[in-house]
């Protein structure tokens, strides 16, 4: 049987970083896409371009704007300015959109049972924590089991970078030799700005900290990131 991989795509550093992971492990990768208004629509277009351009064998971007008419953040609404380095807090960032990963996870596993893709794929992580909850490991796999039961079908929530800081996702798009295709070509920024972006938003900081990170120490990086997922 061929071995089928949904991955969660949203043309950023860690979903392309996760569909190139997964290109050479699966007989088929197809890409999902979700439209919920986004404030940068170049969001959806780069998604496009680098699917094709990887290779995915099916890129489906699916309609789900009523997340935006129900939440409220600052990634899909205009008059709600994104977070900047000088705005940490306690709180929830602007840019959470309570259920966004509730929402595409369950989404993207009803899309892999139509097409009997065994795995969905999706870069949330835990170890560079915005304050997301849907991000976090606990969530993914009491999920997981939901979504096993309420479809009755067998089905695995991948989340090959949930315990890679940011400079171990560099290393693994470096480990793929496809450092120059991430640096340049996705697009993180919350201002919409391609590559290494507005340098001053929370992701394009968080992004650029973790390129100097892996820069600085590429042999130590690249054998932590080894260890964790089990490359030789
Ligand atoms: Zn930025």
């Amino acid at each position: 049987m061929k071995k089928i991989a949904v991955v969660v795509f949203s043309g950023g550093q860690d979903s392309t970083t996760c569909l190139i992971h997964a290109l050479p492990l699966y007989d088929e990768v197809h890409c999902i896409t979700f439209d919920y208004g986004q404030r940068h629509h170049a969001e959806i277009e780069t998604a496009q371009r680098l699917a094709k351009q990887l290779g995915a064998k099916v890129h489906k971007v699916l309609d789900a704007s009523l997340l935006n008419e129900l939440a409220i953040s600052s990634l899909t609404r205009d008059n709600i300015p994104v977070p900047t380095v000088n705005s940490s807090g306690e709180s929830l960032p602007s840019t959470f959109v309570p259920g966004r990963n509730i929402l595409f996870l369950t989404l993207a596993s009803i899309y892999a049972y139509q097409v009997k893709a065994e795995t969905v794929i999706t870069g949330v992580c835990e170890t560079d924590f915005s304050g997301y909850p849907d991000c976090r490991d606990e969530f993914v796999k009491a999920l997981n089991k939901a979504l096993e039961l309420g479809m009755e079908y067998k089905l695995q929530l991948e989340t090959p970078l949930m315990w890679l800081n940011k400079a171990e996702t560099w290393a693994l798009a470096d480990y793929h030799s496809q450092l120059d295709l991430i640096r340049e070509q996705t697009l993180t920024c919350y201002n919409g700005i391609m590559g290494s972006g507005c340098a001053n938003c929370d992701a394009c900081n968080l992004r650029a900290r973790g390129l100097n990170g892996y820069l600085e120490n590429k042999t130590e990086v690249m054998n932590s990131l080894k260890g964790k997922l089990s490359l030789s």
